[in-house]
């Protein structure tokens, strides 16, 4: 008995000890707990930073207009996805791709950052079609950017003039401007973001020039125009040859275009709006295998973070594409 005695007041004292033990624990788990609760806090932080969520992330939204033209040559769908393709690993940077002219449901615009459209033009352009111009400038007043590519920089005159000058610069207007196939030097470029790591380059494309700028520019020097800042991007000198035709249509030649000899002419140029959104028009784009061609395919990849508002890596953006890439996603035509 008194064993069992003896027994219970050593469990006391023991259980006195345990009890000291016990708060030190608890301190000690206490701090432990807000060490591991701050640690998780900075491991949260570091991986949103690093995975980029939770910071601005631009989002693109990428038009390609319906089917045209022969194999090969306006694969607006095919040439969207490619760039799409590209694009993807962009810091900072989401793309959507929607193909037969327009988004299926409009609310995909609502946080766009910029809409680009690179499509057939003239009565065709999607622009134009519907209540889509309205729903344009509801995205350009909001300080949305807007790009157009090749056939869609052009709307008939009279249609969406004014919009497409405020908005990206200038367009192609039919018999104005013209479209012959040629080979372009682009031997220098000027210092922006657009331009990083491109280097120079030539290729045969329907490289489009003369278009009606903002305020009658000739489109080939820097420009301020009602608030709209106008940046040359790719520029190059048709030779009088080039200017003398044939164009692709109509053939040509335009007395006006021969008669500016020897002037530098804009493929790709950039605004940026009064109220802070940007804008493009890229002439080329016709032959879908030019999208081979690095400094062809970075200068437009470039251009289409920018038009964003989103920043461009110092060397431009790197991609590969390969001769299997380029057979990706053509629309199915009829060889003509
Ligand atoms: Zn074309």
């Amino acid at each position: 008995m008194k064993t069992i005695v003896g027994v219970e007041v050593s469990v006391t004292k023991s259980l006195l000890i345990d009890s000291r033990t016990f708060c030190v624990l608890c301190r000690w788990m206490t701090f432990h707990a807000r060490l591991s609760k701050f640690l998780l806090t900075v491991l949260i932080v570091f991986s949103c930073i690093v995975s980029g969520w939770g910071k601005d992330v631009k989002k693109l939204v990428l038009i390609a207009g319906k089917p045209s033209h022969p194999p090969l040559m306006h694969e607006f769908r095919a040439g969207c996805l490619l760039l799409e393709k590209c694009l993807q690993g962009v810091k900072g940077l989401k793309v959507e791709v929607h193909d037969n002219g327009w988004v299926e449901d409009e609310s995909t615009f609502d946080d766009a950052d910029a809409v680009v459209i690179y499509s057939d033009g003239g009565g065709k352009h999607p622009a134009l079609q519907g209540d889509n111009l309205a729903t344009l400038k509801r995205l350009v007043e909001r300080g949305v950017g807007f790009g157009c590519m090749h056939y869609g920089v052009e709307v008939p005159p009279g249609e969406a003039n004014e919009e497409f000058q405020a908005w990206i610069g200038g367009h192609y207007e039919n018999m104005f401007s013209c479209n012959p196939i040629w080979e372009p030097k682009f031997d220098s470029f000027p210092k922006h973001p657009t331009t990083r790591g491109v280097a120079p380059f030539t290729i045969k494309d329907e490289w489009y020039f003369n278009m009606r700028f903002i305020g009658g520019i000739e489109g080939n020097q820097p420009h301020r125009e009602k608030g709209l800042k106008f940046t040359p991007i790719l520029v190059a000198k048709p030779s009088d040859s080039v200017r003398r035709g044939p164009y692709v249509h109509p053939k040509g030649p335009y007395d006006h275009i021969i008669a500016s000899s020897g002037r530098d002419e804009a493929m790709l140029w950039v605004v940026e709006r009064p109220d802070g959104g940007r804008g493009f028009g890229f002439t080329g784009g016709h032959f879908h295998v030019n999208w081979g061609n690095d400094s062809f395919r970075k200068i437009v990849l470039n251009t289409l973070s920018w038009v964003t508002g989103n920043s461009v890596p110092k060397n431009g953006i790197g991609s590969e594409v390969s001769e299997y890439d380029l057979q990706q996603n053509l629309d199915k035509k009829e060889p003509r």
